[in-house]
């Protein structure tokens, strides 16, 4: 078994990796939470695959267990599921001494865990993340939260679950759709801090190396994380890609997947911090294959006018000047500091 630990202000917990840890995980779960009854909260889509395997495991250590299933999609993350989740709670009488088990991808995670940071101002929770996307990126750090009819996870809260228990073998049930939007994250990881691990994903096959392809990137996120949980400084980092992949992510209307556009937008970024000198020639190319090769397109279809003007309009507060995560060179972030109104100009 590989295993991490995450080390906030707030908090300390461990991250297990393990094919098959699934039908197990009662047992370490049962080492860091004191309470008896469990709410495991899911899918529908995740539901019908693993609610039964998990639920069994904590029965037989004697938990007392409920679920709480509700239709999957990003539609699904706002209040309404939230307020459906603490009327769950109550009518079990859930109190602050229970817990919450995420068990599923980047939503179920976002939504099960800010119902645990608030409900009776907070109760203990697990993340079982179910997709690469949650297992590499969402499931650690402690972002929680739901969407408003303003925008994504305005709502929201950081807190920490009291483990993460990661079974790569959940991953055999993701689409390649899904596979490759996980990867999207796994490439970001090598392109910011680990040019090994880039280099890897250029040779090997990902879903043989998948535990320990897993481990490398959330030793980044760990170690990101541990320093800075609240995202005040670098935290930020964690972000190449996202500023313009948010952008496109939102003129697609959602269409594409959040993966996809990090891919896009690591590539088009890079593209224009080569031309202005900052980037060592042929980084974005390098980006653009692995992208490619992990079934990631990283074409662009809107203009990059466009794009810069949503990306700008997106970040709040931050006055006059853009701070950009860029690269010097694969595996080395820089943070780059510019003016917004100079922002498409670098872009084109
Ligand atoms: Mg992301």
């Amino acid at each position: 078994m590989k295993q991490l630990i995450v080390n906030t202000k707030s908090s300390s917990y461990d991250i297990l990796i393990e094919k098959g840890i699934l039908s197990r995980c009662a047992e370490y779960i049962a080492q860091v939470i004191r309470g008896k009854k469990a709410m495991i909260i899911t899918d529908s889509n995740v539901a019908p695959l693993y609610l039964d395997t998990v639920s069994k495991s904590l029965t037989e250590y004697g938990f007392d267990v409920y679920s709480h299933i509700f239709t999957a999609g990003e539609k699904s993350k706002h209040l309404g599921t939230i307020s459906d989740i603490y009327d769950s709670l109550s009518e079990h009488d859930f109190t602050r001494k229970d817990f919450i088990v995420a068990l599923g991808g980047g939503v179920v995670g976002d939504i099960a865990g800010f119902a645990a940071a608030t409900y009776m101002r907070s109760i203990d929770f697990v993340q079982i993340p179910t997709t690469l996307l949650s297992q590499v990126d969402s499931s650690v750090g402690g972002k929680t939260g739901v969407d408003t009819k303003y925008g994504k996870n305005l709502v929201g809260a950081f807190y920490q679950p009291k483990l993460v228990v990661i079974d790569p073998l959940t991953l055999d049930t993701l689409s390649d759709h899904f596979f490759a939007d996980g990867m999207g994250e796994v490439i970001k990881y090598g392109c910011i801090k680990n040019s090994e691990l880039f280099s890897i994903l250029e040779k090997v096959d990902v879903k043989e190396n998948i535990e320990d392809i897993i481990l490398e990137c959330l030793k980044i996120k760990r170690d990101v994380v541990n320093e800075d949980e609240r995202e005040s400084g670098i935290r930020m980092i964690l972000n190449f890609g996202h500023t313009l992949g948010h952008s496109i992510e939102k003129m697609s209307e959602f269409s594409l997947s959040h993966g996809e556009c990090v891919a896009k937008g690591m590539v088009l970024i890079t593209k224009a911090s080569e031309n202005a000198g900052i980037t060592k020639k042929g980084t974005a190319e390098k980006i653009e294959k692995l992208c490619k090769k992990h079934h990631l397109d990283t074409s662009i279809t809107k203009s990059t006018k466009d794009i810069a003007q949503n990306a700008k309009n997106d970040k709040k507060g931050s006055g006059d000047k853009l701070n950009i995560v860029l690269l010097s060179d694969i595996g080395h972030y820089l943070i780059h500091t510019i003016e917004k109104d100079e922002f498409a100009q670098f872009l084109s």
